[in-house]
């Protein structure tokens, strides 16, 4: 067994650090006051291929395997996770079905665009009424000709303000629940699709996160993606894959919440010491430092399995629910090292705790993550 990281994932690892330290730290607060992420900082996460990660190069992507994807989550999580959460829509919510899925025609159309950043994209399974349970999703699709009628809606769609192609989900076969689902390819100027207000969240503030209505909305027969009745299979796969992505990111903002602890611990006094040299203190950061390593090579090991084209569903989910109970707890404890001031919005440990709670809950809440983890675990897969 080698724990040592390749010279390539080092590479990934420097490279992503030093443009998260120089690009993102900085403007992380101004990103989630603005509720944006600007233009140029978009643009060089495409100029760096952090938007095509695991596109095929023949496909304007990376060709890059899911540790390194990991990697660079984990970097761009610690300094701004509302950038990450772009980052990971985009290569595994939208672009892994396509690669997945997609005819070749549709990875030509869309892959080249999706990896350079030219176009965003967005996933789109929750509705108002089913969340955790998607299937009971009431968006439908009814064919006519060589289009497919959509009516419904869409709930909290990420990166909906700006995305220009949306992989949705809707029920062609209402009777038969998740085996008449099929994912459809829809893109923002299609006549009938109209994205609505902006979510106020409570953390990853710089996303936008958006309804969406369909209404008589034409979308083309050939804009399928995979075969009619078989998009819930699309989506659970999208979102097992996805759930590494989720879980380097809560990875991240534990690491970033523990060195600013520790370091906040070293240069704070109280009772004529610094608060480092209180055992109290140091043993908080011993648990901190405990769990987030736990976490990292859950998060590694998941990628690792998916890297071997082994089965990876129980160890994504694993690394999912760990690494953001991780996240939760680490953000918490270092807001409490910062004692007042981790309360106030100039020190970064409190928008660290914010978005950290995110983590648990989309891509799979929590107890659903508990679900699958059982489910693997009784053989009921
Ligand atoms: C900021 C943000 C961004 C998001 N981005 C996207 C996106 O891009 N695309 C997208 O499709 N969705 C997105 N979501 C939706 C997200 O995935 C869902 O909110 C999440 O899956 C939970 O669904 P729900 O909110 O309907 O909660 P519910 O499913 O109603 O769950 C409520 C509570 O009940 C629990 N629960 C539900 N069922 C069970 C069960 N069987 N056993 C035990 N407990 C259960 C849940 O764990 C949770 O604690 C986003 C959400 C947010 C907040």
């Amino acid at each position: 067994m080698d724990f040592k990281l390749s010279e390539e994932h080092e590479l990934f690892r420097r490279t992503a650090r030093e443009f998260a330290q120089k690009e993102l730290e900085p403007r992380a607060k101004e990103f989630e006051d603005k509720h944006k992420i600007p233009k140029d900082v978009l643009q060089k996460l495409g100029e760096l291929g952090y938007l095509g990660l695991a596109v095929p190069e023949a496909y304007g992507g990376v060709g890059a395997d899911a540790l390194s994807y990991a990697i660079v989550m984990e970097e761009l999580s610690k300094a701004c996770a509302s950038t990450s959460t772009v980052v990971t829509v985009q290569n595994t919510l939208v672009e892994f079905p396509i690669v997945e899925f997609g005819t070749e025609a549709q990875k030509r159309k869309y892959l080249p665009k999706l990896a350079t950043g030219e176009w965003f994209g967005a996933f789109a399974l929750t509705e108002p009424e089913s969340g955790s349970d998607a299937a009971g999703m009431k968006t439908t699709a009814r064919r006519e000709g060589d289009v497919y009628v959509l009516n419904g809606s869409k709930r909290f769609i990420t990166n909906a303000a700006f995305a220009r192609l949306f992989v949705v989900f809707a029920l062609t076969a209402p009777e038969a629940g998740n085996r008449g689902v099929s994912c459809f390819l829809v893109e923002r100027d299609t006549p009938g699709f109209t994205v609505g207000r902006e979510e106020d969240k409570m953390g990853i503030r710089g996303t936008s996160t958006c309804e969406l209505f369909f209404e008589d909305c034409r979308v083309p027969a050939e804009n399928l993606l995979g075969e009619e009745n078989k998009g819930f299979k699309i989506a659970m796969l999208t979102l097992d894959a996805g759930r590494i992505g989720i879980a380097a990111q809560a990875l991240g903002i534990a690491e970033a919440a523990f060195d600013e602890a520790l370091k906040y611990a070293q240069e704070r006094t109280a009772f004529g010491q610094p608060l480092a040299a209180f055992q109290a203190i140091q043993f908080k950061l011993a648990d901190m430092k405990a769990q987030i390593e736990a976490a990292r090579w859950l998060v590694y090991h998941a990628a690792w399995k998916k890297d071997q084209g082994e089965d990876y569903i129980l160890e994504s989910s694993l690394a999912k629910l760990y690494a953001s109970e991780v996240a939760s707890r680490v953000a918490d404890e270092a807001v409490q090292i910062h004692g007042g001031y981790g309360y106030i919005r100039d020190y970064k440990v409190e928008r660290l705790y914010r978005d950290a709670r995110i983590t648990r809950i989309y891509e799979g809440t929590s107890e659903i993550q508990k679900l699958i983890i059982a489910r693997q675990l009784l053989g009921r897969k």
